[in-house]
């Protein structure tokens, strides 16, 4: 398989650029965070409408192709790299090879709201629902810190060079998350483990990850039988986070 150096598929159909503009619902008060300009197609439609754009681009030729405009700030750098500006909105095909870090790298900020290019695999894992073959950790963790959907489907023929595998357009919504846990690290780390062992019980997932979470021998105690011998994908997030709740309370 080619592989293209630090994900270059360029978007080249002028109707998917200009949907996802229209997604982005922009006016003169945006400041919009774009990450992984390439030579600027998205961007000049971006400077177009909103008040300011901030592109972030890490190929130094590409961001000097960029065509200026006033209101466009051009950052060369890595996105990962780097503390991010001020923006309200974020609209981006982004570099595949980074999203997991780069959204919850954004999702640790306070944003109105981000249209995001994914693959998408990655895109029906971040939207999937308990029981469905997508729903893991990725599915829990984005879906605590935010609401997202699946706008549209983009094939790769939309792209040049086409990638391997179609796209798709996110539109992800920070919110409050929707259920409490008793403390936010555990509750990640505690996702690790009964996700990356997902064919396994419960009871085997934690007791194989008891090191990871630091909980004590008789953590799973007071644990009902019949939830033990489940697996992590059939229960509900806010299931999952009960269950980390009465460990964190077991661990050291
Ligand atoms: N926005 C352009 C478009 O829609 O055609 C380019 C999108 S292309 C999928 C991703 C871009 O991200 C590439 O131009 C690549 O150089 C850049 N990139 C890859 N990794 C990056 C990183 N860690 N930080 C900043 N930019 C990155």
């Amino acid at each position: 398989m080619k592989r293209y150096k630090n994900d270059q598929h360029f978007l080249i159909d002028k109707r998917v650029m200009n949907r996802i503009i229209e997604y982005g619902n922009l006016d003169s008060s945006d400041v919009v965070l774009e990450i992984g300009a390439g030579y600027g197609n998205l961007t000049e439609l971006l400077a177009k409408r909103a008040g300011k754009v901030i592109a972030i681009e890490m190929d130094p030729q590409l961001a000097s192709s960029i065509k200026e405009s006033q209101n466009l700030e051009v950052v060369v750098g890595d996105v990962l790299k780097m503390d991010f500006p001020q923006f309200n909105k974020v609209i981006s095909n982004l570099p595949y090879s980074i999203s997991s870090p780069v959204t919850f790298k954004l999702l640790r900020c306070k944003f109105d709201f981000g249209i995001l290019m994914y693959q998408h695999e990655f895109a029906k894992r971040m939207v999937a629902a308990p029981v469905s073959k997508d729903y893991g950790r990725l599915s829990v963790t984005v879906q605590y810190y935010a609401d997202a959907r699946i706008l549209e489907v983009v094939p790769a023929a939309a792209f040049s060079a086409p990638p391997q595998v179609s796209s798709a357009i996110v539109k992800l919504v920070p919110r409050p998350a929707p259920y409490t846990v008793k403390d936010e690290d555990f509750f990640m780390r505690f996702l690790i483990a009964v996700f990356s062992q997902r064919r396994k019980t419960l009871r085997n997932a934690i007791l194989n990850n008891a090191t990871l979470l630091g909980i004590r021998d008789n953590a799973l105690g007071t644990i009902p039988d019949e939830i033990l011998r489940k697996r992590a994908e059939v229960l509900s997030p806010e299931e999952l986070a009960a269950l980390a709740d009465v460990l964190y309370e077991n661990a050291d």
